[in-house]
């Protein structure tokens, strides 16, 4: 199948033929991203946490717009080495919960295998910043075999998820080799990919790549977006193509003050994900990772955006509000919920109703 390519925008602010990503604080400035004042204070931030935009992304941020969404998300901030003591290098506890290099067996009947340590892009908010990145321990070879062969041990694991670090950056030879190796054990059902790479570096979607992903097993990838900005058209013409390949899409965000912590911006992302045929999964709760508390949110403010959107956009853009509780205890509904006191129930503007008791048989 021919990858449709569309181009991606361009701002003209110099960019043009430097089409490398980038990875520093001079680099950012270099693009015209940061301001040289700036320099000093995030080379500290860089120096605890990897930096990477890529092109498509830089040119997507406008530097005139100091709470640019783009920019929030990837571009490094002072305030990352703010760290408050709730805050940990380790906040949903995969630590404890990792029978061996690379597998998080937390639930009984899935896991996730992290073959990849790198990203195309380093969030700024990312809950596994202290393990992610260049200088990264990825599976080796015989690492990976064992990972594998876990899986293969443990009939009880029906579902397999693939993340990272992020598994669409792997080679597609690579890719190929792994989703055939979890195809080929019977009671794995479902492999399941978590990516930021059809929005972040769509050119990465290429046949190959997608001819690693074709499975006889269900095969989901589920996207990383924030904002509906991301969805450049070389975004959309690769999600397009994964989706052609027989692939369902899911989308899972992260709230974030100042990226999507609006009513309207969360509509318009979840519309957005949904006219592209990504069904909205889970609503992520941003986690207490070091140095992020300037993207968290209360749940009470989660609550009321989910809250805002019940009943106004189609259920179809409705993903699940989701914590991920600190110490590995995993993932559960925060609301809001809709059955007020005994017998009644809430509609979505907030008017309240009785619903009878089931009736005695
Ligand atoms: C998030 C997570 C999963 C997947 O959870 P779902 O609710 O099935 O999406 C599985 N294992 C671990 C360790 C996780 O953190």
């Amino acid at each position: 199948m021919a990858l449709e390519r569309a181009a991606i925008p361009r701002r003209g602010r110099g960019l043009e033929g430097a089409r490398a990503t980038l990875r520093s604080p001079s680099a950012l400035l270099d693009a015209g991203v940061i301001e040289a004042d700036r320099l000093p204070a995030l080379e500290r931030v860089a120096a605890e946490f990897a930096v990477a935009v890529t092109p498509g992304l830089a040119e997507l941020i406008d530097p005139a717009d100091p709470a640019d969404p783009i920019a929030r998300q990837f571009v490094p901030d002072e305030r990352e080495l703010e760290i408050s003591a709730e805050e940990q290098a380790d906040p949903i506890g995969d630590e404890a919960f990792s029978p061996l290099k690379g597998i998080v067996h937390r639930y009984p009947d899935r896991v996730l295998l992290k073959p990849a340590h790198v990203c195309p892009v380093y969030c700024r908010f990312c809950f596994r910043r202290e393990v992610v990145g260049p200088g990264g321990d990825a599976l080796d070879a015989a690492e990976l075999d064992a990972a594998i062969g876990y899986i293969r041990d443990h009939a009880e694991i029906w579902e397999v998820i693939l993340t990272g670090g992020d598994p669409l950056m792997l080679a597609p030879r690579r890719l190929a080799a792994i989703v055939e190796a979890l195809s080929a054990i019977e009671h794995v059902a479902v492999i399941r990919l978590h990516s930021r790479v059809p929005v972040v570096d769509p050119a990465r979607i290429t046949a190959e790549l997608l001819a690693a992903l074709d499975t006889e097993k269900a095969l989901y990838v589920v996207l990383h977006s924030n904002h509906a900005r991301e969805m450049t058209p070389a975004a959309a013409a690769a999600c397009r193509s994964i989706v052609r390949a027989g692939i369902p899409m899911l989308g899972q965000t992260v709230l974030l003050k100042g990226v999507n912590d609006d009513a309207a911006v969360l509509t318009e992302l979840f519309r957005m994900l949904v006219a592209h045929r990504i069904k909205p999964y889970y609503l992520h709760h941003a986690d207490l990772a070091r140095g992020t508390g300037h993207f968290r949110t209360s749940i009470e403010a989660g609550q009321a955006l989910m809250r805002a959107l019940r009943g106004r956009v189609s259920g179809l853009c409705q993903p699940t509000y989701v914590l991920d509780i600190p110490g590995g205890h995993g993932k559960v509904p925060i609301g809001p919920d809709y059955l007020a006191e005994a017998g009644m129930v809430e509609d979505y503007r907030g008017g309240t109703h009785a619903y009878p008791p089931k009736a005695e048989t």
